[in-house]
């Protein structure tokens, strides 16, 4: 039995138990009931292609592969696009992105997947887990497992060793999840915990939640507290990976804070994201490339 209100028990089952997927971007949330996350300062000119009302529905303007990927993400972000529909503010449209095999892929509550994307190299690292099964959700992506294998490793030598708790989760597990959480608790609630299939960073192959290797604490809040917590904070950086959605950071990032969600970005971009000390979205203005709809 889940009872949501409660996402330790959540957690407690997942690691008894090993089988249970976490829901959700991770674990709850509250969701940006004041629409998309304003991406930054200066971002009130995301590269927004749709129309407003024709894309105001998740998957309305997906089915068709993400087009060219080719545009990696600037290093420095925020250069001005052209203000496509002029949505300022309450911009809910949903815009698929079309580079979803990048390491610097946004996914959030307004930029998804497409539909059909599956990471193409996807392994398991070579680090504990808190469940023994082989299960997709120890999987991620080549070279994000092998930055894992590092980060770990430099963990365990300082005397913290980790445990994943939850990694990769395919677009139909997503699905799957998500549509029973509506069933048993309506949308509007279940998008307060879940992320809608496509949007959850899991996906992406490039994030995982961790905890201490005794699990205690694993995704969920009591985690900020723990020395692993804080040795994450200012090293996972050094190997690639970033503090997902910081503290206080909940109207940008659109989840609260979830010390135990790493994601992958390599190292170049963490380090400057750590030196900056801004949100991903943040980091990205907006200079984040998405499928045109035709
Ligand atoms: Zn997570």
């Amino acid at each position: 039995m889940l009872n949501l209100k409660q996402p330790w028990k959540l957690a407690a089952a997942a690691v008894v138990s090993g089988a249970l997927l976490l829901a959700a971007g991770c674990g709850g949330a509250k969701p940006p009931e004041t629409a998309a996350p304003d991406p930054s300062k200066s971002a009130a000119t995301t590269p927004v292609t749709g129309t407003g009302a024709d894309n105001s529905k998740p998957g309305s303007d997906v089915g068709k592969s993400g087009g060219t990927a080719s545009q990696t993400p600037a290093s420095k972000p925020s250069q001005p696009a052209e203000p496509a529909n002029g949505a300022k503010g309450g911009n809910t449209a949903i815009q698929v992105v079309a580079n979803p095999a990048d390491n610097a892929v946004m996914v959030n509550k307004t930029y998804k997947l497409p539909d059909n994307y599956k990471p193409a190299d996807l392994v398991e690292p070579d680090v504990p887990f808190t469940f023994k099964e082989h299960l997709e959700k120890r999987k991620m992506r080549k070279e994000a497992a092998a930055a894992l294998e590092k980060l770990f490793a430099a963990a365990k030598k300082d005397g913290l060793p980790l445990a994943g708790v939850s990694a990769y989760r395919s677009h139909e597990t997503q699905t799957s999840l998500y549509n029973n959480y509506v069933k048993k608790d309506g949308e509007e609630a279940a998008n307060k915990y879940s992320a809608k299939p496509g949007h959850s960073e899991h996906e992406t192959g490039l994030a995982i939640d961790v905890s201490g290797s005794n699990g205690k604490c694993a995704a969920t809040d009591c985690f900020g507290d723990t020395k692993e917590a804080k040795w994450l904070d200012q090293h996972a950086p050094e190997y690639g990976f970033i503090i997902r959605y910081p503290k206080g950071k909940e109207a940008i990032t659109g989840y609260q804070y979830e010390p135990w969600h790493l994601r992958y970005v390599g190292v170049d971009i963490a380090k400057d994201i750590a030196k900056k000390g801004v949100t991903f979205e943040e980091y990205m203005g907006s200079s984040i490339p998405v499928s045109k709809p035709k």
